[in-house]
């Protein structure tokens, strides 16, 4: 069995390669997105195994994220391919040198049309990690139950259930968004949130006492992701403050499952809180100094490239 199992939507992206309006046209690279993806991957090329489960399309952009995935030695054995919708897609518009418009192409498509029944419950037993996010739930009915399926059939199998809020504005609005991941919490061992994010289910605060706070309702870690500031974490009531790894940042997306990647690896490799941090910010560092949302991951053997000293593995 892998040892991670994910599961979510995974698109097409088509992104502007000069500044520009695309409606006068432009030139565009293709390649593809998916924050579950992007997990999978990080963890992957850092030396632990990892499957990704959810639909494309039979289409050539299904056919590309697959062969991708599989490239990075992700385990797509149990991803399907839906002959009744075609794969999602994100435009990427470079409006101008540095302000970015970004258009999704993917209500109704093979990502959205994710369902319990896609899900092998054996695999997903027998993992050490289930990571799931808030963006499927926000997804379709049947993409939200199969989430709930997931996390309910880890938990009782004791597998470590990993939750990343990832609240997406453009997909639900904060108050329903705070009702349906709620229900999720408490199946959680581990919680990823911004700031913002972890506002959604307790009093905003500073940090660590949100992170408290969010212990409180279930996961035994809770995790806040600060951005250029780092992250900290409560873990079983002991609080860990990780700062960020000093880079030049040119794409900010992609930053915050990077890090999951990192920790999550970390977890993997039995490592304690701390060093989950350590290599969690690496990771998004890594992330944060590369176009693209996953392309920049680093496997296990170039961390000393931005590693400080005192980071090892
Ligand atoms: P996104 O949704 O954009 O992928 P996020 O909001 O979930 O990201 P962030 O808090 O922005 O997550 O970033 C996650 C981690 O990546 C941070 O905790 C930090 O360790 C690292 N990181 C983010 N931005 C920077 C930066 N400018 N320089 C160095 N590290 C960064």
């Amino acid at each position: 069995h892998p040892e991670l199992v994910t599961l979510g939507e995974v698109m097409g992206v088509a992104a502007a390669t000069t500044p520009g309006p695309l409606a006068t046209g432009a030139a565009l690279r293709l390649g593809w997105a998916g924050a579950e993806a992007t997990v999978a991957v990080g963890v992957s090329r850092l030396g632990r195994s990892a499957a990704w489960t959810g639909r494309v399309g039979e289409d050539a952009m299904g056919a590309m994220v697959l062969a991708g995935l599989r490239a990075e030695g992700v385990d797509v054995s149990g991803a399907r391919t839906d002959p009744a919708a075609p794969t999602g897609l994100m435009l990427r518009e470079r409006r101008t040198a540095d302000r970015l418009r970004v258009t999704y192409y993917r209500a109704g498509l093979a990502g959205s049309r994710l369902a319990p029944e896609d899900l092998d419950e054996a695999r997903m037993a027998g993992a050490r990690i289930l990571h799931v996010t808030g963006i499927t739930p926000a997804l379709s009915p049947t993409a939200r139950a199969a989430v709930e399926h997931a996390v309910a059939v880890a938990r009782a199998a004791g597998v470590i259930v990993s939750f990343d809020v990832n609240h997406r504005e453009r997909l639900w609005s904060r108050a329903e968004a705070a009702e349906v991941l709620a229900r999720l919490l408490p199946y959680a061992d581990i919680v990823f949130a911004g700031p913002e994010e972890a506002a959604l289910f307790v009093p905003a605060d500073e940090p660590e006492r949100m992170a408290r706070a969010l212990t409180g309702l279930g996961p035994a870690q809770a995790v806040l992701k600060l951005g250029a500031d780092g992250a900290l974490a409560v873990a079983d009531g002991a609080l860990h403050v990780q700062p960020a790894v000093r880079v030049t940042a040119v794409d900010p997306v992609g930053a915050g499952d990077a890090f999951v990647s990192g920790y999550l690896a970390a977890v993997l490799d039995g490592s304690p809180v701390p060093e989950r941090l350590r290599l969690a910010a690496l990771c998004g560092a890594f992330a944060v100094s590369v176009p693209g949302d996953w392309e920049g991951l680093p496997r296990s053997a170039e961390l000393g490239l931005l590693a400080a000293q005192d980071i090892s593995r």
